[in-house]
């Protein structure tokens, strides 16, 4: 049976984390800008990203909403938000830039990413295993494997948590030897993107995750036909980007920083959409989390905005009186089912 949907997380130590956002408002833009440059090149998307439904004008509709030049659609059939171009190998190859990787990392590196691993991934590694001790399965019988894990932040998680069969997947080597160096084991194998879903197909696991990873899969078909195909796979934990508050915050405030949608990505999930995947490759809703960003957008896009204004007094007195509400005012959003994020297991049908 399924578990009683959780609400809502401490902002706490993530505002200091990610600070960037706020001090860099207008080299975030340019770069998200760039982003929005790829996507316009490719060709109009016809067909919702999870439902193959046809969208957009190709269908006779009215876009949802607009903001940084791209055009949503709501798909009439699944209910997905899609940009109105595709996400293709262009686009992909155009975006993801591999970062800047230091040879020589210093302890402060780590203690660095021990602080990011422990803040923000140890929580849901966590609702992963809580999660399934409910559903009878042991932390010794759990086998995981991470797809598109990163820098191995949520692999490192759950080995602190003693989950002992767990590997991660990930395309960009400079990041794979990041992990394992951060970690002193190797903790993440680099894989071709090609590659991936025959990965998923064959792998000997019963739990495969996404964390912020499906919304950037090009080939998502393929992928979900894999975990359909792997009968070992029982769960499937994934976090995604939701059609939500932040959206509307981010396209009534065009000089602030699209965190969530635009850049890489072009498409949200809606309480439909993600019902619909699941159905469509034999799995059900089991164990929702779910707690956004929405109030710390709003937050940070009137912070810039009263910088653009130049109003540094009153941006200090905002954030003395509107911080202490923050969480209580984005637990209100949460269980209204507006977040924009959402971290969900699915499980297979019996
Ligand atoms: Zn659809």
């Amino acid at each position: 049976m399924a578990q009683p949907r959780k609400y809502s997380k401490s902002v706490g130590d993530i505002i200091k984390i990610k600070s960037d956002f706020f001090e860099k408002n207008e080299d975030m833009l340019k770069l998200s800008a760039h982003q929005a440059d790829a996507l316009l090149m490719q060709p109009k998307r016809t067909k919702c990203k999870i439902c193959h439904g046809v969208i957009g004008k190709a269908a006779g509709q009215e876009e949802l909403y607009h903001s940084q030049r791209m055009s949503y659609y709501e798909c009439p059939v699944c209910g997905h938000v899609n940009s109105e171009y595709e996400d293709n190998e262009d686009f992909a190859s155009r975006v993801y830039i591999a970062d800047d990787y230091l040879a020589n990392y210093s302890e402060d590196d780590r203690k660095k990413y021990e602080t990011r691993r422990d803040t923000i991934y140890i929580p849901k590694a966590q609702f992963l295993i809580d999660s399934l001790a409910k559903d009878g399965v042991k932390k010794k019988n759990i086998k995981v494997l991470d797809d598109g894990a990163g820098s191995g932040y949520f692999v490192s998680a759950l080995r602190q948590l003693g989950i002992e069969q767990v590997d991660g997947i990930e395309i960009s080597e400079p990041q794979v030897q990041f992990a394992n160096t951060m970690n002193g084991d190797d903790i993440l194998t680099q894989v071709d993107a090609p590659d991936i879903a025959s990965i998923i197909e064959t792998a000997d696991v019963n739990v495969v995750t996404f964390i912020g990873v499906l919304e950037h899969i090009t080939n998502l078909d393929d992928v979900l036909e894999a975990l359909k195909k792997n009968k070992k796979v029982k769960y499937i934990y994934f976090s995604v980007p939701m059609f939500s508050m932040s959206c509307i915050f981010e396209a009534s405030h065009q000089n602030c920083y699209n965190r969530h949608a635009g850049g890489t990505h072009t498409h949200l999930f809606t309480e439909s959409s993600l019902k619909y995947m699941a159905d469509s490759i034999g799995f059900t809703e089991y164990a929702t989390w779910k707690f956004g960003s929405d109030m710390m957008d709003l937050y940070r896009m009137i912070c810039v905005c009263l910088d653009q204004n130049e109003n540094p007094r009153l941006r200090e007195v905002f954030g003395k009186k509107f911080l202490p509400m923050i969480d209580e005012m984005q637990e209100i959003v949460d269980r209204h089912e507006e977040a924009s994020e959402i971290h969900m297991i699915i499980k297979r049908k019996s």
